[in-house]
């Protein structure tokens, strides 16, 4: 009785994994993709054999139905040994979500009424956990929020010196982002180090990237603010820009409003400097001296020393740092970058053990005046173990 079925429902695709929570064990996971289009996909994973189908799956219903008759088809067993609660990834909980949550129609309502503040995401995370209610029902339904964790953010980190009506009527404050993941890993990293109380910069370098800074088990700053937009370079978001950008391109260029949001969030990034979003063939292309990929990774390394060092300095101390997310975890080339221009801190890379790093490793030497590991970062198991610990009360 310590299975739970976490989902992470996007506008075109759901991701699921079925975890025993107290093995961490994965018994099942998959993915169905390209809900909507003409032909769907979905993979279907269990006891180390792989199911995959193309058809048309019309709407998050369809998918939903997929999912049960795959488990049905193929197992484990849902109704031997049901999931004690299905944990869904949601994106934004404003100030009104600050943990986990059971879903109701209540819930449901007020998360919809959120829809402005993440019109990308939260839509996409309701439509999965309506059908998804449907498709298991008599099983209680979680939501795990991304911005969660950042709730203990004081008031210094999370306002914008913008004005009160914008604050007060329509919400606007950093909210940040990636908290279950920043969670995990920085409760991993603690446990490493074995003590709780500890200045750390967890780096979340994925498709989206953002660091957090963590101070005794508490996020207290963190890059992305209202939106994903803000902080580090990611693959096609811009991360921080001059704010007057936008005004100037819309009055010199005619930019429109949905014309920029575009821009900044879909075209900005390595994909704007390197002509491609995917960091590994950037690195690849930089490695193999071209001219282009080298400037641009440039600029990402040094809007992370940036961060860095000014997280360092609004904790007061730094004591680890930890590199998750796609590229965080398999780019050595990344990892050496950062760490070779943190000579301010007593950085030293331990450069065999960055090269080798497989799974949580230490990447910096024994005498590096500030210990660096890589954190393989695992969301699902941090919503399936919060769904179960806010069930069990
Ligand atoms: P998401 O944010 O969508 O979950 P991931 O955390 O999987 O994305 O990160 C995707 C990024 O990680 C991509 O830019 C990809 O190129 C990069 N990546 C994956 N493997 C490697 C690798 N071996 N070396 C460098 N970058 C990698």
């Amino acid at each position: 009785m310590s299975r739970v079925l976490v989902v992470n429902a996007g506008s075109s695709s759901v991701k699921y994994q079925l975890l025993d929570v107290h093995s961490a064990a994965v018994l099942a996971s998959g993915l169905i993709e390209q809900i909507g289009e003409r032909e769907g996909r979905a993979r279907h994973t269990t006891g180390g054999a792989d199911f995959s189908a193309t058809r048309p799956i019309p709407d998050h219903a369809a998918a939903f139905a997929l999912l049960a008759a795959a488990f049905a088809d193929h197992g484990p067993d849902l109704e031997t040994d049901p999931p004690v609660a299905v944990g869904h990834r949601v994106v934004h909980g404003g100030t009104r979500f600050q943990a986990a949550t059971v879903i109701d129609d209540d819930v449901l309502a007020t998360l919809h009424d959120l829809t402005p503040l993440a019109p990308l995401h939260n839509p996409a995370n309701i439509t999965g956990i309506r059908a998804a209610m449907a498709s298991f029902p008599g099983v209680p339904h979680v939501a795990v929020f991304d911005t969660a964790f950042h709730r203990t953010l004081p008031p210094a980190a999370y306002t914008y010196a913008v004005p009160p009506d914008w604050r007060e009527t329509y919400h606007v404050r950093r909210y940040g982002f990636h908290g279950t993941s920043h969670q995990y890993v920085s409760h991993r990293l603690a446990a490493i180090l074995g003590r709780t109380d500890v200045a750390v910069v967890v780096l979340h370098l994925g498709n989206g990237c953002s660091a957090c800074a963590v101070l005794d088990g508490a996020s207290v700053e963190t890059s992305m603010g209202l939106t994903p937009l803000e902080g580090l370079v990611m693959g096609t978001r811009s991360g921080d820009v001059d704010p007057a950008i936008p005004f100037h391109l819309a009055r010199t260029a005619g930019l429109t409003i949905d014309e920029l949001d575009a821009a900044l969030n879909k075209a900005s990034g390595l994909k704007a400097l390197a002509g491609e979003n995917d960091f590994r063939t950037v690195s690849a292309r930089a490695a193999a001296g071209e001219p282009d990929a080298i400037a641009a990774i440039d600029v990402v390394v040094h809007r992370l020393v940036k961060y860095i060092g000014a997280y360092a300095a609004v904790m007061g101390r730094l004591d680890a740092l930890a590199f998750t997310g796609g590229i965080g975890e398999h780019s050595a080339a990344l990892r050496a970058a950062v760490l070779s221009r943190l000579t301010v801190f007593g950085v030293e890379l331990d450069r065999a053990a960055n090269d080798d790093a497989r799974g949580e490793t230490r990447v910096t030497t024994d005498g590096s005046g500030v210990a660096a590991y890589v954190i393989p970062t695992n969301e699902e198991l941090q919503i399936a173990r919060e769904a179960m610990a806010l069930l069990r009360g």
